[in-house]
Order: structure tokens, then sequence, then C-alpha cells
């Protein structure tokens, strides 16, 4: 038995494969139960205007809390979801939930709009945008509550095909963004071509700027490249009362991080959102 790739003998083999795989295996069976097990939740981060210091938007990101091993990040399941066919489910899941805070916060008259993450298996699901559609009438949500967040390096999989995906998507009234943008290698063209409405600027230049002044020529050049695109700019990431202001004078739209709030289950989003009191507060030692 020779396994898939790998030649017999020594040459290309190392046992922390074997490790590896056994591992993600293990991982994998649990991520099917949790789905099934309530053990996977959302927490949520505002999306702050840097014009009024309104909260808009609030991001869902997921949550693991497994049994055994604790929390486990996103980015150690995520991938391993999208290698699987689970990604699916998964973002079905995670819609659903969202959506369903979403008519929660509607019916206490908070009209925050909800993004979600979604994977490039999402972008090549024919019928994504139905199971969209379908979840947003199951919770009575108007579409232009809903953004999708859709990374660089997703689109990029395959690009016509996303953006076919991408162009009903956005027929039906719900928003896209372009999340990490920077970290990829999307063209202005193809970024013409697609019906996107907001980018994120990727967090990494957000936080090299913050430790560097000479790295902000990055942010400042996507965010004029937002604006030249007629789009909404989103700075991820963000984490210092400075880097707030610079981004405000860049004429960044919206700031996304941990100097405003990290990302918390609703009830807590609930009582942070009861004492936001606007971005002047948090600028206030600069
Ligand atoms: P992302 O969509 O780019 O989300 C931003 C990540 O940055 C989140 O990490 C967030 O917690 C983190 N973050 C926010 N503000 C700050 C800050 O000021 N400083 C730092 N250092 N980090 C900050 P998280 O929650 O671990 O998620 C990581 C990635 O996993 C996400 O990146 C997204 O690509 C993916 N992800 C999370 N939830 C979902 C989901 O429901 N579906 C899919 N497909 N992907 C998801
Ligand atoms: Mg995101
Ligand atoms: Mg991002
Ligand atoms: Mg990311």
């Amino acid at each position: 038995y020779v396994a898939k790739g790998r030649s017999v003998g020594v040459v290309g083999y190392d046992p922390r494969d074997d490790v590896n795989t056994i591992e993600r295996l293990a991982l994998l069976g649990d991520l099917r139960r949790a789905l099934s097990n309530d053990e996977l939740y959302l927490v949520y981060q505002p999306k702050i205007s840097l014009v009024d210091g309104h909260l808009g938007s609030v991001e869902a990101l997921l949550r693991w809390q497994h049994p055994e091993r604790g929390l486990v990040p996103p980015d150690a399941f995520i991938p391993l979801a999208e290698n699987t066919g689970l990604i699916g489910a998964l973002t079905r899941h995670v819609l659903d939930t969202a959506l369903a805070q979403g008519r929660a916060w509607l019916d206490a008259g908070v009209p925050l709009r909800i993004a979600v993450n979604t994977s490039a298996r999402n972008l090549h699901d024919d019928e994504f945008d139905r199971t969209v559609r379908s979840l947003l009438v199951k919770h009575g949500v108007e579409p232009s509550m809903l953004i999708l967040e859709v990374t660089e390096s997703a689109l990029m999989a395959d690009p016509v095909r996303a953006r076919q995906l991408l162009q009903r998507l956005a027929a039906q009234g719900i928003s896209i963004s372009i999340d990490d943008f920077g970290a990829g290698y999307t063209s202005i063209k193809q970024l013409r071509s697609l019906p996107i409405h907001e980018l994120k600027v990727d967090r990494s230049f957000v936080q090299a700027m913050e430790q560097d002044p000479g790295e902000e020529l990055i942010v400042r050049s996507v965010i004029e490249l937002g604006r030249n695109l007629g789009l909404t700019t989103v700075a991820e990431g963000v984490e210092t009362p400075e880097a707030l202001v610079k981004l405000a004078s860049f004429g960044c739209d919206t700031a996304q991080g941990y100097v405003l709030a990290k990302p918390m289950p609703a009830t807590e989003f609930d009582r942070w959102r009861a004492q936001w009191r606007g971005l002047a507060a948090v600028t206030a030692s600069t």
C-alpha cells in the first residue's frame, strides 16, 4: 500500500503527516458532532462609522467550545470544514443563527446590519443564493440588512463562477464585502467587474501602520482605491486610538477592532451597545 501522493521509503515521508492527518480526522468528526450539539456559537463585533461613531453593523464570527479541547479558534477548524463538504452546512448554520439574532435586534428596535463570512466553497455552490434567500425569508429579514464577506482568495479560486453567484446575491439586495483586501492578488479590473459594496483593509496592513508610521502608505492607498471605486471602506483589526484618528483623516468610512470592542456573545454585545458613547470617548487620549 502506497499512500497517495507519497513516495515509498524515506523521501517525502514525514511521520508527522500521519499524526496531523489523524488529528485532523478526529477534529473533523468532532466538528460534525458539534454542529448538532450546540457547541458552536457566534460572537459579534461592531463596525463603527468613523464619520459619526454610529454603530451600523456587526460581523458575526464563529466560535467552537469543544468539550475537551476548550475554545478552538476558527482558523483551526474552518479550513478543515472547507476541505471537506462540511462548510456548506456550517455556513448555513451561521447564517441561520446570525439572521435569528438580527431579527431579535429588529424586534428590540435595533436595526443592525449583519455581516457573515463565507468560504470559497460557498461561492462555488450554485444553490447558495437560494439558501441565503430562504433563510432571509425564514427570519423576515430584508436582504439589505445582510452583508456577505468574501475573501479575495475565495474569489480567485474560480472567479467567473464566483462573479455569477455574487451577481445573483447582489441582485437580491444583499451587500457584498471584500474581506482581507490587499492580502491577495485581485486586480483593479477584476474588482471593477464585481458587484461589491465594501472593501475591508486587511488587518496586517492596519497593524503594520500602528507599529510603523512608514507603513501607512498601503493603508492610505487601499482606502483611496475603495473610495475611487465608490465602495465603503472598512479598516479591520484597529487596536489603537491613534490609528482610529489617522484612518478617519485618510477618509476611511468604518472601523472594527479591539480598540472599539472585541467580538462578544449577543448578551454581552447588548451591554456594550447600551454604554457606547461614540468615538470621542475612545480617542480622547490622543
Ligand atoms: P476575518 O473575517 O477577517 O475576521 C477578523 C478576525 O480578526 C477575527 O478573528 C476577529 O476576532 C479578529 N480581530 C478583530 N479585531 C481585532 C483586533 O483589533 N486585533 C486583532 N489581533 N484581531 C482582531 P477570528 O474570530 O479568530 O476569525 C478568524 C477568521 O476566521 C475570520 O477572519 C474569518 O476568515 C474566519 N471565520 C470566522 N468566522 C467564520 C464563519 O462563520 N464562516 C467562515 N467561513 N469563516 C469564518
Ligand atoms: Mg470577515
Ligand atoms: Mg478580515
Ligand atoms: Mg481574516
